[in-house]
């Protein structure tokens, strides 16, 4: 039986022309097609500068080394997301600390950031859970009263709105971080990019991606040197997305409008499909806001028939899937900073409960039948 999976890219002709262009001209890597992803990025968010790079993790960790995250400083983010938003933070030496989450949204809540900042917090990293946006301006305000950084982890949110302000705009954030990993808005393979409207923080972020390496010779630290000449000024990475990634990245940003759209109806189908069964509860969007829905899930009532209908829905070909395991209570999180079940309720119950149902472009009207049928079928039974 083939599985119908929880989350697929597509590409069609026209992406693979694009990239087949580049591998048969002159640049694979670090060639035009780079720059032209960043600046179609910028155009499409209203962002002034952007870097792609080699993946979502690196833009979290580049975005993280440019204002200069180090050992003491602490940086809060939300429990409930995939492992690199916290993970980007231990790489710089930091210390991820976790704010519990909103009941409705499964957001961080504004109200568990305020309780979390102590004299060490240097930043928040809200992550835009399954794509609907966090509430940006009440953690900008935070920001703003404690002097603090924002670095949205946007992966799951290109294409979504906050209050018509399009999301990778930056407006209520110093940088924002998207990943183009095949599941998410958008696919390069493997690829993400750092957003900011801060010229600073931009050259920095250049740097950072490629060894910590200059060639501008305004930077350097000694005058009349050769042509040859270039300098490290920090410890940076290989993080160089290439060109031919850059070449799909921009084809299919082409699409976007069309594949949120898409994403949109097969939600409302769920949504319609769904409505009636009493036992779970289906996901919101706020009134003011546009998710990019790059997840959807559905929650138990009753927490104990959760695995249950997980494993009947495996069963039955439905890819579902859990999004996402509480980061800390990782053990590796666990052993480290000593965290354990209780510490963020609401995030724990959210994650009891959760089941992800299959939510791609692709996604055809036989499978979705498909699926919310045997959804009724298997919750129904279990009654
Ligand atoms: C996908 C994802 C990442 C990491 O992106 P990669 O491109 O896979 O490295 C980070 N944060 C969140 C919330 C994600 O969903």
């Amino acid at each position: 039986m083939k599985i119908i999976p929880y989350g697929h890219q597509f590409i069609d002709a026209k992406d693979v022309k694009e990239v087949i262009k580049v591998l048969k001209s002159d640049w694979i890597t670090q060639g035009p097609k780079v720059k032209e992803f960043e600046e179609a990025l910028c155009k499409y968010t209203g962002a002034k500068y952007a870097v792609a790079v080699s993946s979502g993790t690196a833009a979290l960790h580049i975005a993280c080394l440019a204002v200069g995250i180090s050992s003491d400083d602490e940086v809060i983010t939300s429990p409930i997301s995939f492992v690199a938003s916290a993970n980007c933070v231990l790489y710089c030496g930091g210390k991820p600390v976790f704010a519990d989450v909103q009941e409705d949204t499964v957001n961080i809540d504004p109200i568990e950031i305020k309780k979390k900042i102590t004299k060490k917090t240097k930043a928040i990293i809200p992550v835009h859970f399954a794509g609907h946006p966090c509430d940006l301006e009440e953690i900008y305000n935070i920001a703003k009263k404690y002097n603090l950084i924002i670095i949205e982890d946007a992966c799951h949110a290109l294409g979504a709105e906050y209050k018509g302000v399009k999301i990778g705009s930056c407006e209520y954030s110093d940088m924002t971080v998207f990943s183009f990993h095949p599941v998410k808005s958008i696919t390069t393979g493997e690829g993400g990019a750092v957003l900011t409207n801060n010229k600073e923080i931009y050259e920095k972020l250049l740097i950072f991606r490629n060894h910590g390496i200059t060639r501008d010779i305004n930077k350097f630290t000694v005058k009349n040197v050769g042509s040859w000449y270039y300098e490290m000024q920090e410890l940076g990475f290989n993080y160089r997305i290439t060109d031919f990634q850059c070449a799909l990245g921009l084809s299919q940003l082409k699409k976007i409008d069309k594949f949120i759209e898409r994403r949109r109806e097969i939600v409302e189908f769920y949504n319609e499909q769904l409505k009636d069964l009493e036992e779970i509860i289906l996901p919101i969007e706020k009134p003011y806001i546009k998710s990019s829905w790059h997840i959807y899930y559905i929650r138990l009532k009753d927490s104990t028939k959760r695995r249950a209908v997980f494993e009947k829905l495996r069963e039955s070909g439905i890819g579902v899937q859990v999004h996402y395991i509480p980061i800390h209570l990782q053990p590796y999180y666990r052993k480290i900073f000593k965290y354990k079940k209780g510490d963020y309720p609401v995030a724990e119950n959210y994650y009891e409960t959760t089941i992800t149902l299959p939510l791609f472009v692709g996604l055809t009207i036989k499978q979705l039948k498909y699926i919310t049928y045997k959804v009724k079928e298997i919750i129904n039974e279990k009654k």
